[in-house]
């Protein structure tokens, strides 16, 4: 009786959307952007560090977009220098 075409699946599987390209994902495929209590800006590739996140494909292209369109910055609202940024290219990009 489900009316949505997707892949029958009994599991609430959480959905996060991507900061660039803005579709919907399950959380485990998507990175998370988090800001730290000491507020800096990282990756969170374990998913266990605590503090405000984003989140975003792991790929270059999605951080490309977010960080044209700054919606990392809006999303945990604080500004994230381009080094940050580089880096976080860097990560995505070998991770
Ligand atoms: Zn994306």
């Amino acid at each position: 009786m489900t009316q949505n075409g997707s892949n029958a699946s009994n599991k609430k599987i959480p959905v996060r959307r991507c900061v660039g390209c803005g579709e919907h994902f399950p959380k485990g495929e998507l990175v998370r952007v988090l800001r730290t209590p000491e507020g800096e800006v990282v990756l969170d590739l374990t998913g266990k560090k605590s503090g405000r996140g984003a989140y975003i494909c792991k790929k270059a292209q999605c951080l490309k977009k977010a960080r044209k369109s700054k919606r990392i910055e809006t999303s945990l609202e604080c500004s994230i220098p381009e080094t940050v940024y580089d880096r976080m290219e860097e990560e995505i990009s070998h991770g």
